[in-house]
């Protein structure tokens, strides 16, 4: 079954995965089953998307509830699921209203519109650059790539959308040389670069940043589409740094495995679009939304806690251990720098039955919330013994 899955992915899927040989047929929580009946730790979560682990009874639930009743209406209509979630979503946040999309990159398309038409409104076309941070990623499409950071992810796709500028995290400076000719229209950041290899921002520049839009009407767009909805200790990362975000982007774990993006416009870019501006057929799918409320509900202060005391585990475990050479990130969003390489280090670890992902140099580990002590404590000792033993 295995040679024939692989064969027919190599067959009739397009390119563009490097694919780990396993075959996910199953789960249960931070339990993965393959096609032959192996268990693994699940330390990935579907790229930080299964926020409560495989097939969660109460996520289960959500959606099936919803299923039964209506499974998508498009938004010519109204919808409860996804009223509730926007509801939810800015009493947490402050923010103001909520456009729902389906993946991370549309709503990072979404914030990026927001923010060229608030620009453009008040201050006219020449006003719509978009300022991002080297090393960042933003998304797939040209748009989110021109945002991203790293030239690499450029280079087969040229031209790709125009206004866009890239700066080095803490260069403050830099920034108010962009803005001198009034052009500026917003300023883009993860504050835990993921992709670029799990490294949180350094709170005093964030929060410079932070008065610097505010003082000049950049809006300031905060990119938590990896970071998001608990995944650092807090609901969003940026609420560990004391700023408040313009707009905030969100998808990966919101929908907890169901496709899911949002973009919370504060209060002013609240009114930026109007009917016709902006829109998507799948956009606010009920099911998705209901599984997305289920995810937030259980998101609260004593989860939050364990997600802290996790990655308080996670640190205090690795750091200083043989063969791992620092340890990095925010909650259960860590980097781990290995003597060996990262991707000899999980494909070691995934033979070992913990599936771990990488990021840049990095072995990256994107555990659910919920991952029990025990299970996070095994993957963790295959971890260490991996990366101490030499090649
Ligand atoms: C994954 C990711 C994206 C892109 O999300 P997709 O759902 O793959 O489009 C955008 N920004 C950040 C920070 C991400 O981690």
């Amino acid at each position: 079954m295995t040679m024939n899955i692989r064969e027919l992915d190599k067959q009739y899927i397009a390119g563009t995965y490097k694919r780990f040989p396993v075959v996910a047929m199953s789960g249960k929580g931070s339990v993965i089953t393959d096609e032959n009946g192996k268990t693994y730790i699940d330390m990935g979560s579907g790229i930080g998307v299964t926020s409560f682990g495989i097939a969660d009874e109460i996520w289960q639930k959500a959606v099936c509830d919803q299923l039964s009743r209506i499974q998508h209406a498009s938004n010519l209509y109204y919808t409860e699921p996804c009223v509730t979630l926007a509801q939810m979503l800015c009493q947490r946040t402050g923010m103001k209203k909520v456009f729902f999309s389906n993946s991370g990159a549309e709503a990072n398309e979404c914030a990026i519109k927001a923010a060229r038409k608030y620009a453009a409104d008040k201050y006219g076309n020449d006003r719509h650059v978009i300022a991002t941070l080297r090393n960042s990623f933003h998304g797939r499409t040209l748009t989110t790539l021109a945002a991203t950071g790293q030239a690499h992810y450029h280079e087969l796709f040229t031209p790709l959308t125009e206004g866009f500028v890239s700066f080095d995290a803490g260069d403050l400076s830099a920034v108010e040389k962009l803005n001198e000719n009034g052009t500026l229209a917003a300023i883009m950041i993860e504050c835990v670069q993921g992709e670029g290899g799990v490294i949180p921002l350094e709170p005093g520049f964030v929060r410079r940043l932070a008065a610097f839009c505010q003082k000049s009407d950049v809006l300031l767009i905060v990119d938590e589409v990896q970071t998001g909805n608990g995944r650092t200790g807090k609901l969003y990362a940026y609420m560990h740094y004391g700023i408040v975000p313009d707009i905030v982007s969100t998808a990966k774990g919101l929908g907890g495995g169901l496709p899911l993006g949002a973009t919370l416009l504060g209060p002013k870019c609240e009114s930026v679009f109007s009917y016709g501006d902006h829109g998507s057929t799948f956009g606010g799918n009920p099911v998705s939304c209901a599984a997305a409320v289920s995810v937030l509900k259980r998101i609260d202060e004593p989860l939050l806690e364990n997600v802290r005391r996790k990655s308080r585990f996670i640190f205090d475990s690795l750091s200083g251990a043989d063969g791992i050479e620092a340890v990095s990130g925010l909650g259960l969003m860590i980097g781990i720098k290995t003597k060996k390489a990262a991707s000899q280090v999980v494909n070691e670890c995934l033979e070992k039955g913990v599936l771990c992902l990488t990021a840049k140099d990095k072995v990256r580990l994107l555990p659910a919330l919920n991952i029990p002590d025990e299970t996070l404590a095994a993957a963790i000792s295959v971890v260490k013994e991996v990366c101490q033993n030499g090649e």
